[in-house]
């Protein structure tokens, strides 16, 4: 598909309700407990069928459509999580959208008109969201953060980011990208690479986030180098919310 055609149909597809989304439980290490959910949109596309984000976000941050995306998933999310009792809720933010005109300002726009709880919500923002800060950008976090928002830094080590940039931001959070945790096991320094990121994060009084864990033997060795969280088909794949909240159910249930 042309990626102009992509942004012709998204738009279309925003005004229909074509995106949707599935959430993936997040677990803490420590009691085996479901702490979170992150938010993973789809479009479920009228001929092609249910469609990720790669097939359709590279050509929404070109055409600056993201933001409207973003903040659709966003407001949906909030509504929806509200099944999802106590857990905290995770987006994902293109810098694309960070960088756009008075995102901060729809961001608490919608925690205001959804009711949804500040301090519930999580904004997952990728390293090119603080390599390049614009001041704009740094003000905009910084504001978020006073309002009890929390901010994680996803698919950290995967480009030039370093703790000096994580130290810039009102950062709470770092998650460790999949393709490092499916090297565990087979590539020696995967492991060194992740036990090192999991101190650098208790240096810095930060959560640490394993994403993409599919094995026992995975999630053995991220419990031996002490990680707190972890997200990935072991535990379940992202989730229609119906499923989610059985989950839930099932887990308080023992
Ligand atoms: P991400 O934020 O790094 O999300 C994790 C991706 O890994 C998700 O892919 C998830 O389905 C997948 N995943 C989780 N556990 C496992 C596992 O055990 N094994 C494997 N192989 N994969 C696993 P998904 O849903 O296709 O999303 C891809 C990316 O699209 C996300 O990567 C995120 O960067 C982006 N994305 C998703 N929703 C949104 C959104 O609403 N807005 C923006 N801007 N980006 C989004
Ligand atoms: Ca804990
Ligand atoms: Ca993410
Ligand atoms: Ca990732």
């Amino acid at each position: 598909m042309q990626r102009r055609q992509i942004t012709v149909d998204l738009t279309a597809a925003l005004e229909r309700g074509e995106l949707s989304l599935l959430y993936q439980p997040v677990v803490d290490l420590e009691t085996g407990r479901i702490v979170g959910f992150e938010a993973l949109a789809r479009w479920d596309h009228p001929t092609r069928g249910r469609l990720p984000p790669s097939d359709f976000v590279p050509a929404a941050e070109e055409s600056q459509l993201i933001a409207a995306i973003d903040l659709h998933v966003l407001r949906r999310a909030c509504v929806e999580a509200r099944a999802l009792g106590h857990t905290t809720l995770a987006v994902n933010m293109s810098p694309v959208t960070l960088r756009s005109t008075g995102v901060i300002r729809r961001i608490l726009e919608t925690m205001r008109e959804t009711g949804f709880d500040p301090r519930r919500l999580e904004i997952e923002i990728t390293e090119s969201a603080v390599l390049l800060p614009s001041p704009e950008v740094q003000t905009g976090l910084d504001d978020l953060r006073d309002t009890g928002v929390r901010l994680a830094l996803d698919d950290f080590g995967t480009g030039y980011a370093s703790v000096v940039h994580v130290r810039r931001f009102p950062i709470s959070k770092i998650k460790i990208d999949k393709d490092f945790i499916f090297k565990l096991g087979q590539d020696p320094d995967a492991a060194a690479i992740v036990e090192y990121k999991v101190r650098v994060g208790r240096s810095l009084g930060i959560i640490v986030t394993a994403e993409g864990v599919e094995t026992p033997d995975q999630l053995r060795f991220l419990r031996s180098i002490g990680m707190q969280e972890a997200q990935g088909y072991l535990f379940a794949p992202p989730l229609p919310l119906a499923a989610a909240v059985a989950m839930l159910e099932r887990e308080a249930e023992g």
